[in-house]
């Protein structure tokens, strides 16, 4: 082939996943450009709100020190709603700095700027049209106005990578392998939140809330309805958002705003967001078919990683850990096939391997079935057995002078009334399969 190289390595993509393999690659003194087509960083970008910081740390190693975050999450809230509220449990750590609220605007100019500094040459406002194929190597890109070219290109172009489906590399998704998430930044003075959230005023703790659950308001008609809502805490905002899967929308024929909309009114959530003012409003769609849809990840002088390649855990809200580590592995693996000056499927193939070896590939697989298995029993989650724990924990605190042993008896006996047996069966599978999947996994 007589090509003349741009660089050593070309990355598409500037979120998370672009940044660190660019970064892993110019570390060895290697040239890459790394091409994002939003005019400013992250503008194209949105997540509910923490990166974690075990990730970050690993990719920029002492420049982790210097990232600016507006407050550290250290306190997660698991929280079934009702009709009337919720019932929630927490868990907090003040001394955790597990994961740090960072808008993406600030995360991925932080992030480039290191970048930058270790010679990675950033082409911004940028779209990567196509790829440029010679005896069936990808050697490049092409852009609306240049072509560049490197031996190994990496796509980390984010969950609709039209790059990887260029090249016929993606499974082909579904409607239900894909949520669409709204969100919106709620801005409140500091002041308020840390009231409302019983925070310091030196940003050193921060809460994240997961609501499960849609059994209240206008949703209550929508008995197969699997949400997600989350809360996230920033310096003087509140991010609150929800995700829906593309099937149930269809379905249920449903708008996500108006979602979004009746979960602001929910009695739990409303009194965390009162008077604020919403300043900015975005969606995303996230990808999570897991395992079973994961892409071919390598072929002749192309690596994907990211969300590009469905690394996402739905289930724990972790998609930035995935993306900066897969990042991190398919730099890695460039350089082995820069160091071999052999750059084809079988010696990119390493990519495989060390994710393998990475609780990425272990993560998913574990989880391979829980998505599937949630949703088969959406109604359960969503509406049942908030239901019941509600009705339990109504006991638990309710001094009603009736014996306790009758209404526990009355409360273990209600399961049987108001659930058909294969009902109760396939929940108490499902949840046991899940179990075993994750204890059982790699
Ligand atoms: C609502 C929501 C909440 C989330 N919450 C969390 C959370 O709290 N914590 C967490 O860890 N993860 C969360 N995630 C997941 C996380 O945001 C993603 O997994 C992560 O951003 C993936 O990083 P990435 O670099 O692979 O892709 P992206 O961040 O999507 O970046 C892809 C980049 O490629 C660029 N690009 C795409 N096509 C082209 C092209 N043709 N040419 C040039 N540039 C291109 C895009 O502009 C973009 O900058 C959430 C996601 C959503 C949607």
């Amino acid at each position: 082939m007589d090509i003349k190289y741009n660089a050593d390595v070309i990355v598409v993509g500037a979120g998370p996943s672009g940044v660190s393999a660019a970064l892993s690659v110019a570390k060895e003194g290697k040239k890459v450009i790394l091409v994002e087509r939003a005019s400013y960083p992250g503008s194209k970008n949105m997540y509910g709100g923490a990166v974690y910081t075990t990730a970050l740390r690993e990719v920029f190693g002492d420049d982790f020190e210097k990232f600016k975050y507006e407050r550290i999450i250290n306190s997660h809230t698991w929280a079934f709603l009702n009709d009337e509220g919720s019932f929630e449990i927490t868990t907090k750590n003040d001394n955790s700095k597990f994961a740090y609220a960072i808008k993406r605007f600030s995360l991925e100019s932080q992030m480039i700027e290191i970048a930058k500094k270790y010679g990675v040459y950033y082409i911004p406002n940028t779209l990567v049209k196509s790829l440029i194929q010679k005896n069936n190597y990808v050697v490049g890109i092409k852009t609306e106005q240049e072509e560049y070219f490197a031996p190994v290109t990496i796509l980390a172009d984010g969950v609709n990578s039209i790059l990887a489906k260029e090249l016929n590399l993606r499974n082909n998704y579904q409607p239900k392998d894909i949520i669409l998430s709204v969100k919106e930044a709620i801005k409140l003075d500091k002041k308020t939140i840390e009231e409302r959230f019983n925070l310091k005023e030196d940003c050193t703790n921060g809460v994240n809330k997961q609501y499960f659950g849609s059994d209240f308001g206008s949703l209550k008609e929508f008995k197969n309805l699997f949400m997600m809502t989350f809360l996230f805490t920033f310096k003087d905002t509140v991010m609150l958002g929800v995700g829906v899967n593309l099937a149930d929308l269809s379905k249920n024929q449903l708008n996500i705003n108006e979602i979004l909309d009746e979960v602001k009114k929910h009695p739990d959530i409303y009194p965390l967001i009162k008077d604020g003012e919403t300043i900015e409003y975005s969606a995303h769609l996230i990808p999570e078919g897991g395992y079973k849809k994961i892409p071919k990840l390598v072929s002749n002088g192309v690596i994907i990683t990211g969300d590009a390649a469905g690394f996402v855990n739905g289930v724990h809200f972790e998609g930035t850990n995935f993306a900066l580590i897969s990042g991190k592995l398919a730099g890695e693996s460039a350089l082995i096939a820069l160091d071999n000056s052999n750059y084809s499927q079988n010696t990119l193939s390493i990519y495989n391997k060390k994710l393998e070896k990475s609780f990425i590939l272990k993560d998913l697989y574990s989880y391979r079935n829980v998505i599937e298995k949630l949703y088969s029993r959406t109604n359960s989650i969503s509406v049942y057995y908030p239901k019941k724990i509600k009705e339990f924990f109504e006991i638990v605190t309710s001094a009603n002078c009736i014996s306790k042993s009758k209404q526990f008896r009355e409360y273990f006996f209600s399961f049987f009334k108001d659930r058909k047996i294969d009902e109760l069966f396939k929940d108490i599978f499902a949840g046991f399969r899940c179990a075993l999947d994750i204890f059982f996994g790699k």
